[in-house]
This record gives C-alpha cells, structure tokens and sequence, in this order.
C-alpha cells in the first residue's frame, strides 16, 4: 500500500480529479486479494493518526515512536516525517491479521483513503490549501473490478476521513508552508528539526514541555489551557495538538498565534541581542587574529 500524499518530490504527477469523481471500487473480506495491500506497507503518520493509535494501544506516543515507527525527511532540506515500521526483517504490517486490520476503527489516514490518494494543493503564498485527489490503481488490487461505484466525497465520508483530514490539516498547512519557503530559507536547523518533530509527533513529550515552568513564563496559557493540556482524554489531547501546530507557526514562521508574556518575552529579546553580539564580537577577533597573521606575507 503506497501514499501518494505530498507528491510533489515525484517527477511523475498523477491525474488530479475532485471528490465529485465516480470511482468503481469497493474492499471486501473474502476478496480474493484479502491483505495485500496490507502486506507491503509504504504508509506515512499524520499527528492525529498517531494520537488515535498510541491512544488505542494504550501507550504513550514516545513508545509508540520508538516501536512502531521509523522517522524519514519528507524533502531533502529536511521536514520530519514518520512511516510505520513494518514487521521483523519483512514489509508487512504489523497491526495485520488474518480477519483484516488490527486497530481497524483507528486505521491511519493513508489506509483510510486507499485506493484515493489525497493530493493537497497549495498556491505559493497563500496560506489556505485546496484539497484534490488522484486513483491509485496497483495490478494485486482487485476491488477495483468490484461493480460498485461510489464518488470519492461518499467513499471519505465512508471511511470516516472528514475528521481525519480536518483534525490533520494544521499539521499539513505546515508542512505546506515550510516547503513552498524552503531553499531560499536554507535547511532548518537541528533544534527546529527536533522541535517540529516532538510538537507534531510526541504529544505526550510536547505536553510536559509545554506544561513546563519555562514555556509558561514565556507564553500567556490561559487557566483553561492549562487544565485542558493537563487531561488526558481525546478531546483534550486533540487540543494540545492543534495547541502545538500553533506553536510551531510561531516559533517557526514568526507569526503571533500565541501571546508572550511581557516581561519575559523582553527579557528573551535581551538575552538574544546579548547572544548576537558576543557571536559578532567573537567573528570580529576571529578575523582580526586571522588578518594579523598573514599580514607579514602581504609584507614580502
Ligand atoms: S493499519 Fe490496518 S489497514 Fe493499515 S496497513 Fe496496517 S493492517 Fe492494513
Ligand atoms: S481489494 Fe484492494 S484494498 Fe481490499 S484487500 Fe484487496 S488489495 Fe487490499
């Protein structure tokens, strides 16, 4: 089961049609492919999709990181990604069984979708992203030969993608905006990296640092905010998580999503200039030193 999710790394672009496009299809047990597509997975994590499955395996989201998935850049300049790990040493699933899909009420978005692939679109500078979708039609996939038709819109509504999509789509507008301003920005840094990774990914991480005497110095949280980051049921936790998509425009797009605290966002400001100027202090000695000694050179 592949994704074409964000397929702007490909060279090929498929066919882009809208919900309103008729598809012939439908998944069956007893299908003669039963599984297959589960049998070679290729499939990329939304945030939500990781919430519901740690939520669902009654684990916290850094074990679930740590054992069911592998981190991959989704562009070369280096925007986190996450894929499910298939099984041991193979390239199955690992929520596979012989009935079908183990964690089938929780499936993430790509599973969802299948054979649809989501394609979101987004105009340079624009900050809202238009939604189009392409037929995905692999040879050992026989639902396609099922007689049923169904428009794309009725097949999303039937796998329950409306919430998916919309809970993802902070997360997306994201990756959309740090794409369309990559190279002329130049590679994010690690701090960045990791920043984005634990915000969109390790909510559980993010709720501890976000809950932190440090971040709530520095950002007005609301009493409501707090109680809400500290609950632990899904739709507290769908919060956080759209709290830290919010975060992240801020920190990584210098917009004002989240207000600072004053005092502390001025004494932040200072310690920055101090920083800055030490740093030019320290080049300007650097170039003077390194002046110095080839200047009996420039003598001979
Ligand atoms: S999560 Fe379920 S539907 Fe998705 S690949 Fe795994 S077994 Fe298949
Ligand atoms: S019909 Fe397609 S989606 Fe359904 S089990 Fe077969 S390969 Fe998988």
């Amino acid at each position: 089961m592949s994704q074409p999710e964000i397929p702007f790394q490909s060279p090929v672009v498929p066919n882009m049609v809208d919900g309103s496009k008729v598809i012939q299809f439908q998944c069956r047990k007893g299908i003669s492919c039963w599984n297959q597509c589960c049998s070679n997975i290729d499939i990329s994590l939304t945030p939500y999709d990781i919430l519901r499955l740690k939520r669902r395996l009654g684990i916290s989201s850094t074990v679930f990181l740590d054992q069911y998935t592998v981190p991959y850049e989704m562009e070369k300049e280096g925007i986190a990604g996450v894929k499910f790990k298939p099984i041991e040493k193979g390239t199955a699933c690992r929520f596979m069984q012989p009935e079908g899909c183990g964690v089938y009420e929780d499936r993430p978005t790509a599973c969802r979708y299948y054979p649809v692939g989501l394609l979101s679109m987004r105009k340079q500078d624009e900050y809202v992203d238009r939604d189009a979708y392409a037929l995905v039609e692999e040879d050992h996939c026989k639902g396609h030969q099922e007689p049923r038709q169904i428009s794309i819109d009725d097949y999303r509504q039937e796998q329950g993608l409306p919430e998916y999509d919309e809970l993802a789509r902070g997360w997306r507008q994201l990756v959309l905006k740090k794409k369309s301003s990559g190279p002329s920005v130049g590679a994010p840094s690690v701090k960045s990296r990791q920043l984005f990774f634990m915000a969109c990914y390790d909510i559980d991480t993010f709720r501890s640092f976000a809950t932190s005497e440090n971040f709530t110095k520095l950002f007005k949280i609301t009493e409501e905010e707090k109680a809400t980051f500290a609950n632990t049921d899904l739709e507290s936790e769908v919060a956080l998580m759209q709290f830290a998509f919010r975060f992240l425009r801020q920190v990584l797009f210098g917009e004002m999503s989240i207000t600072l605290e004053e005092e502390a966002a001025k004494e932040r400001l200072e310690k920055v200039k101090a920083k800055r100027l030490q740093e030019e202090r320290e080049a300007a000695e650097k170039l003077a030193q390194a002046e110095d000694n080839e200047a009996p050179f420039e003598d001979d």
